[in-house]
């Protein structure tokens, strides 16, 4: 077997002495939608936090990407070598419109200049189609629908044209209607061979998408297998019963 896209070894965070995340490994295999689900404060966004360097690495552990260890350099280096990721809150500029969005997050990445402004705003333009929301590109991203800037955040993050996306409860607030079409643009997306790490309280997404689940409770992974074997775990169950 290849070696995995996104290996996470026993990491850990402590806040004070609260362990918000303890020990947690998971490996992400190049090409699959590795789904992570888990009742609110189980620690997932600070997982997605210690893996991109978002605004530290780990108090214990070692995550590796691409075959190189990671969690010793800043977030912009763990971008620009191809992991991106998004927030569970909508992180946009709203007196922005949304190509300039995606333009601020291209000049981000692009640091000495692998690319120039013509080229930034070509790959900005690309990610808005990939995205679905070129029709858009003109309007404030304050101005928009729920959905487009859920959207745009995808934009952003595809900009630089990652290997792997991790997605922060991307559906959240979204009515069913909406959550489909996101559903449809992130199943294209990594039908276009994007790999994915999705966390989600809206588990049909999960369902539907993810080939692997894995859920957090306490800070710790209580069940991993198929989103067939985790959702119909009773100790999952329970988990969410608690909430
Ligand atoms: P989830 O995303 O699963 O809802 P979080 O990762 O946001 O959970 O939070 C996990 C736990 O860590 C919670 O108890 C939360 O209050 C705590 N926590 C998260 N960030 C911080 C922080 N910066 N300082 C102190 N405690 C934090
Ligand atoms: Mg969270």
């Amino acid at each position: 077997m290849t070696a995995p896209l996104l290996d996470v070894r026993a990491v850990s965070r402590f806040f004070g002495g609260f362990p918000a995340v303890a020990d947690v490994s998971l490996q992400v295999r190049e090409g699959e939608i590795l789904g992570i689900a888990g009742p609110n404060g189980a620690g997932k966004s600070t997982l997605f936090n210690l893996v991109s360097g978002v605004p530290f690495g780990p108090s214990r552990g070692e995550v590796w990407f691409d075959g190189r260890r990671v969690d010793r350099l800043a977030a912009s280096r763990i971008s620009r070598a191809g992991l991106r990721r998004t927030f569970q809150s909508e992180q946009l500029f709203p007196a922005l419109t949304v190509l300039d969005n995606v333009l601020v997050a291209a000049a981000y990445l692009g640091g000495g200049g692998i690319f120039g402004h013509r080229a930034r705003r070509a790959e900005a333009e690309r990610a808005l189609e990939t995205a679905g929301i070129s029709g858009y590109a003109a309007d404030l991203a304050g101005d928009v629908p729920l959905l487009v800037k859920k959207k745009l955040m995808i934009a952003s993050a595809l900009v630089a044209r990652p290997r792997l996306l991790m997605l922060d409860e991307p559906a959240g607030g979204l009515n069913t209607e909406d959550q489909r079409e996101l559903t449809e643009l992130l199943r294209g997306l990594n039908a276009a061979g994007l790999t994915l790490l999705i966390i989600e309280h809206v588990l049909s997404l999960l369902r539907e998408l993810a080939g692997r689940m894995i859920v957090l409770t306490a800070g710790s992974v209580l069940v991993e297998g198929t989103p067939r074997e985790v959702l119909s775990d009773p100790r999952v169950m329970e988990a969410y019963l608690g909430e």
